[in-house]
């Protein structure tokens, strides 16, 4: 295998930025900062108590331990590598949704690439490009569909292994929202490094104003206005390298091939009430390319998804038409069920 040397570094972006500043009449929210599963967490929650936030650290802490692909002490670690695993409550909900996932998406999202993420380094940071004959040895091992769980029983067969990294952050952004409003809080802003997550609206009763970042410069496609709901992006420049011929590598892999998905997607924002659901399907979708994306939205009709191509043409579902507001002289075309 060709070791290559890393030309550009590794750019851990938060694909969103918070468009909103606190109005002067506002109260201050508690705020909550911290890194975790990759990345940095940002919590902001008004009528919050040191307790309440607290129980919010405990838990982000308690989902990546048990869900990390590299902690030697996680649960889906265990699971690797020793093919069978007990799983908690919340690693077993995980796995069994992203499987569900894996299905509805006809395998664009698969949990068990991890051995060919892992193998272009993006787990490890140690970057390299896979020869084709390493890619197909390990491809013969990429099938969601042989992934065993039984109650809290999970079997992976030898030689494959998981990763719940395409659906953790949501599932902890529908967690912490829950905790946030079980503990009486109405307005809070979750925001996992691109995955947000809204509960409520603003507690001036406004919505909340999401920038989606632009896949072409540091800048802004546009703000999304929302309420109660999770807005996740999946994006090449949230993970990538390049090689001495300036080609890049991005970390969203395409099952079929073992190679990052060049489905002339640059980035894909996913709406809708849970975050898990966002998390799983903006992976997938980026997979799977604009006009299967689409065709998947006109079915299922869930969920709702701004899709920038790397043209940097910029596609909205008719559902976020009226939330979406563009930057600047960005055009925006609004697809509808109606259309092809
Ligand atoms: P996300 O940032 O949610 O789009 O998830 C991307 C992460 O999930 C990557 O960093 C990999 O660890 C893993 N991954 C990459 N491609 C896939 C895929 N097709 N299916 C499932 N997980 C993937
Ligand atoms: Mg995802």
């Amino acid at each position: 295998m060709k070791k290559i040397r890393l030309l550009a570094g590794l750019m851990l972006a938060a694909a969103m930025t918070l468009a909103s500043a606190c109005g002067a009449a506002e109260k201050e929210p508690l705020r909550l900062g911290l890194l975790a599963m990759n990345t940095y967490m940002e919590i902001r929650a008004y009528e919050a108590d040191d307790t309440l936030m607290s129980r919010v650290k405990e838990q982000i802490a308690l989902l990546e331990s048990q869900m990390s692909v590299t902690d030697d002490q996680s649960e889906i670690y265990r699971l690797n590598a020793e093919g069978s695993a007990l799983l908690s409550r919340d690693a077993q909900a995980v796995l069994e949704a992203a499987l569900e996932l894996c299905r509805k998406t006809e395998g664009a999202l698969d949990i068990s690439v991890y051995p060919i993420v892992r193998e272009w380094g993006f787990t490890t940071g140690q970057y390299s490009v896979p020869d084709d004959s390493r890619l197909e040895l390990l491809l013969e091992n990429v099938d969601y569909s042989r992934v065993e769980i039984s109650g809290n029983h999970a079997v992976v067969p030898q030689g494959m292994m998981v990763d719940l990294g395409s659906v953790a952050k949501g599932y902890t952004g529908d967690q912490i929202a829950k905790i946030l409003a079980g503990g009486g809080v109405d307005s809070a802003l979750i925001n996992l490094g691109g995955n947000v997550q809204a509960v409520g609206a603003r507690p001036d009763g406004s919505p909340w104003r999401i920038g989606v970042k632009s896949p072409m410069d540091e800048g802004n496609i546009g703000v999304l206005s929302v309420e109660d709901k999770a807005v996740v992006t999946s994006a090449g420049y949230e993970r990538y390298f390049q090689d001495e011929d300036g080609n890049i590598y991005w970390h969203i892999i395409d099952p079929k091939t073992g190679r990052p998905a060049q489905s002339g997607l640059s980035s894909v924002t996913v709406i809708a009430d849970q975050g898990l659901y966002c998390d799983g399907l903006s992976t997938a979708l980026f997979v799977m390319g604009k006009e299967d994306a689409l065709d998947f939205w006109r079915q299922y009709g869930d969920f709702e998804a701004i899709l920038v191509t790397q043209q940097g043409e910029v596609f909205v579902t008719e559902g976020v038409e009226k939330s979406f507001v563009p930057e600047g002289d960005i055009e925006v075309n609004v697809v509808r069920r109606g259309t092809a």
